[in-house]
């Protein structure tokens, strides 16, 4: 959510601090700040919908992305791959604890608990089954966001794909392509949640 606050149907500026009544929205419309001219937030198109769709999409890829082989590497008549799961072993075998605990956590813990959070939230708005510990599923949806790291994993993946492949055979498995597909979706999960509409409902409905 951006830096703006809503208090009893008013809303901060962001950008000049003006306090603003809160429009209401039909989707797809933004609201500008009066003053300086800022979008305070925007109304998403089938917002609830396209996040399930996408949460979902997500989950299905991550099992793929975790467990088949992400690249294969051949030289000298040796071949061997190895996936997600296997460099967390490997790193366990090699007691490298806390760089293994580090890659689960980042690579597979947070971003399926926050797929599964953003799928729970979205559920639960479009079915109407609003509890208070919906709050606590959103806020840790806010907290997760910014501690997924599939990035800079899959950054890693191609850096090392890079100086590798002067030295051996470089094959491209279906972990890969899983996890550059989980990725997406965990990516695509930011752009099509709308927070400012979620916080609306739940603010609505625990207030009744
Ligand atoms: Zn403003």
């Amino acid at each position: 959510m951006k830096n703006h606050s809503v208090v009893n149907n008013m809303i901060a500026c962001h950008q000049c601090d003006s306090l603003l009544p809160m429009p209401y929205l039909l989707e797809g419309q933004n609201a500008l700040c009066g003053c300086c001219g800022a979008m305070l937030f925007s109304k998403k198109r089938d917002a609830i919908n396209r996040t399930l769709a996408v949460a979902i999409a997500g989950l299905l890829f991550f099992l793929p992305a975790a467990l088949l082989p992400i690249i294969g590497i051949g030289a000298a008549g040796l071949y061997n791959d190895a996936s997600l799961v296997d460099c967390i072993t490997l790193l366990i075998d090699s007691r490298n604890y806390v760089l293994a605990f580090a890659v689960f956590m980042f690579t597979i813990a947070i971003p399926v608990v926050r797929l599964i959070t953003a799928l729970y939230i979205s559920w639960c708005i479009k079915f109407q089954k609003i509890k208070p510990s919906l709050l606590v599923f959103f806020r840790s949806y806010h907290l997760l966001d910014t501690w997924t790291m599939l990035h800079v994993f899959l950054l890693g993946v191609v850096v090392s794909m890079y100086k590798l492949s002067s030295m051996a055979d470089m094959t491209i498995d279906g972990g890969l392509v899983s996890l550059i597909l989980l990725l997406l979706c965990s990516t695509l999960v930011s752009v099509t949640i709308d927070q400012h509409n979620i916080w609306h409902e739940l603010e609505k409905s625990l207030e009744q």
